[in-house]
């Protein structure tokens, strides 16, 4: 009779931690994860906008971020290349001062991330992580200045954007440098040894192939989809997803719907080809009305495209090498289902259905990044002991 007893018992206790369903699983992984989102476009939207309240427009603010169990936006500074002659230290300093009073403003539930600990400890607290990075480093007028970003929060850093600066060949741009100029090489090889990550998003396959080469650091990607998928030149290539993956990096894939999907680039190509012709026929700001319009009717992608680029990245170098770097308040338009920070439930969910564990969605979820963000603290500990933040 105990037996029985014991045997009913149990058969109901295993009946209850089986009976969380998928669901249930993916909210409780994104309550218990650490997630790191290596690139989200805020300093921009905080020039202009409040993202404390809930907002109808843009991808991130407060109560989306807490929802959405959001750990670690990474805050990328970014500055427009029409600055880039044209005093973008300021620009970018104006930006980062957007960060530093939005973080002051909500000191109880926001801190900045010096390091991977901090991550961890506002996991801990239930607080957000900024992790302050950069994307076009004009604003670093020269190598020699990367102490001082450093100690204003900079973990990573983008040489270029969509254009070829005065570090780097951009992806979307002419080649100037054949890659890196002299003076980007001499960028990357500091940011090495200052634990400064080197993002090679946005840059050409050529300079990328040349920032992996010189990183000592683990080499990332931070957001970018994968060209085997969708052959555009943004897109990165199986030989630098490779080279990322020995180099102990991480991949992390972007949500824009034009990177992820052929016949979404397709049609964009299309779109943005009228868009230039009518800039010059009808004036830009009949031109940027015709473009919103359009991409509202562009070809639906969904949750399962993000998967898609994440599975790909995972068979070809490993699951280690993964991670989401979202784009978010960057892209114009978002895969059905990611339209925000708070979403990231529904990529958990998709990978369950299709097979991931929870260990490896967590990986791809932040443990990854925060593995390079160690790795990059460690390394400026070594090179500098005596150094503060
Ligand atoms: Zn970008």
């Amino acid at each position: 009779m105990r037996k029985a007893l014991f045997v009913l018992l149990s058969l109901l206790l295993a009946g209850f931690s089986g009976g969380e369903d998928l669901w249930q699983k993916a909210e409780r992984i994104v309550k218990e994860a650490v997630i790191i989102d290596a690139h989200e476009d805020v300093p921009t939207t905080l020039l202009k906008e409040d993202v404390s309240a809930r907002r109808e427009r843009g991808h991130f603010d407060l109560p989306r971020a807490f929802s959405g169990g959001l750990t670690a936006p990474c805050f990328a500074i970014f500055t427009p290349h029409s600055y880039d002659r044209d005093h973008p230290m300021e620009f970018a300093l104006r930006e980062l001062a957007a960060v530093y009073n939005f973080v002051n403003s909500h000191g109880d539930r926001v801190m900045l991330a010096y390091s991977w600990k901090d991550i961890l400890r506002a996991k801990r607290e239930g607080k957000l992580a900024v992790v302050v990075t950069m994307e076009n480093s004009s604003p670093v007028e020269e190598p020699s200045h990367l102490p001082m970003w450093r100690h204003l929060g900079l973990r990573m850093a983008i040489l270029t954007h969509m254009k070829s600066n005065k570090y780097a060949d951009s992806a979307t741009d002419r080649e100037r440098w054949g890659g890196l100029s002299p003076q980007g090489k001499e960028m990357v090889r500091a940011m090495n040894r200052l634990g400064i990550l080197v993002d090679v998003s946005h840059l050409s396959d050529k300079a990328a192939e040349q920032a992996i080469e010189i990183s000592e650091l683990p080499p990332v990607a931070s957001h970018s989809c994968v060209r085997a998928l969708n052959p555009i030149e943004r897109n990165i290539p199986d030989h630098l997803i490779k080279a990322i993956g020995a180099r102990g990096g991480v991949i992390g894939v972007n949500f824009f719907p034009v990177y992820l999907s052929p016949r979404v680039y397709a049609r964009w190509k299309e779109i943005y080809a009228e868009f230039l012709k009518r800039v010059k026929e009808e004036g830009r700001e009949r031109a940027i009305k015709f473009l919103r319009e359009q991409m509202k009717e562009l070809p639906r992608v969904g949750v399962k495209d993000v998967v898609r680029h994440i599975r790909y990245i995972s068979d070809l170098v490993g699951i280690d090498h993964v991670g989401l770097g979202t784009d978010f308040e960057g892209i114009s338009i978002t895969p059905e289902g990611l339209e925000g920070v708070d979403k990231i439930k529904n990529l958990v969910y998709e990978m369950l259905r299709e097979g991931f564990s929870e260990g490896d969605i967590k990986k791809v979820l932040g443990e990854n990044f925060l593995r390079v963000f160690r790795r990059a603290d460690e390394v400026y500990r070594r090179n500098y002991p005596e150094a503060g933040k």
